[in-house]
């Protein structure tokens, strides 16, 4: 599709067990939306437990939105549609209603269906904020899609929005998406969780202490905790390039390098 990247689940390589710290909100999607959609067969008589058509993850960045609406196309074996909203709203493309009705068409086609949108309220935010007509029409025509596939009790396509600001979304959208989750900053037990998955295949030296870590981490998201991670590690592929180099008075090549791999050790 030229709006969106498409995924199967075969393609998607994160799972519950990539996200950490995220145990209750884990089991709440596990409920309310990934057990819905994979055995649907076995409650398809109730109209009580089904999966909601709308789906909200807020919360500040790099928390893990992203990750987790991955895991739960990868759980519930569902394809995964993220769609380029950039492409959706440009003004200068005219193709933009016949674009959102295509969006929905295709869902459909492929469903089980996620469509992800990231930043969905820099797409569908309050009214009263002045929007370029074409870019009015086409949102005009994605809630009527979404109206469409809310009524249809058997279509299986779940619109995943994520966003950092909550606030700022329509109140018509609002109610489309019944199911909402905070995905709050980590606190020190789930930091601690995090760096824990993060270095779970590394060498770490035997004074580095995740708890310290942990707790003088006050503030990090989870994307900024894999960074600070990815920076020792650097720091110390640097630190251990230099020894080589000065030991042997010459560059390494990659097959001497090869050996060497116990003797990168992280220390933080
Ligand atoms: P943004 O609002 O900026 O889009 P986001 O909330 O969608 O951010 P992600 O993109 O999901 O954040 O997170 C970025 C990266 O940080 C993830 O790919 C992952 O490596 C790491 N990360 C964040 N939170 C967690 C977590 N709870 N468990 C494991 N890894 C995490």
């Amino acid at each position: 599709m030229i709006a969106s990247h498409l995924v199967t689940p075969d393609e998607i390589d994160v799972n519950w067990s990539d996200v950490a710290g995220l145990d209750a909100i884990i089991q709440e999607l596990r409920e309310s939306v990934v057990m819905p959609v994979r055995h649907r067969e076995l409650f398809k008589r109730s109209k009580l437990f089904r999966a909601p058509k709308g789906v909200l993850l807020h919360g500040p960045p790099g928390c893990g939105k992203t990750l987790i609406a991955k895991a739960i196309a990868k759980e519930a074996d569902m394809r995964f549609i993220n769609l380029d909203v950039g492409v959706l709203t440009d003004k200068w493309y005219g193709e933009s209603q016949k674009l959102a009705t295509a969006v929905f068409t295709c869902a459909k086609k492929l469903q089980p269906c996620i469509i992800f949108i990231d930043e969905i309220e820099s797409f569908l935010r309050a009214r009263g904020v002045a929007d370029h007509e074409a870019t009015a029409m086409m949102k005009t025509q994605f809630m009527l899609q979404w109206d469409g596939l809310i009524s249809d009790g058997n279509s299986i396509v779940i619109v995943l929005g994520a966003t950092n600001r909550p606030q700022d979304l329509d109140k018509a959208i609002l109610r489309r998406m019944p199911a909402q989750f905070h995905i709050g900053p980590p606190g020190e037990v789930q930091r601690k969780a995090i760096l824990q998955l993060i270095l779970q295949k590394e060498q770490l030296d035997s004074a580095v202490n995740l708890r310290q870590l942990a707790r003088g981490t006050v503030g990090f998201s989870g994307s900024d905790l894999k960074e600070l991670c990815r920076h020792a590690s650097m720091y110390r592929m640097r630190e251990f390039m230099r020894e080589r180099v000065s030991k042997d008075n010459q560059p390494d090549n990659e097959e001497n390098l090869d050996d060497a791999s116990d003797q990168l050790v992280i220390s933080m």
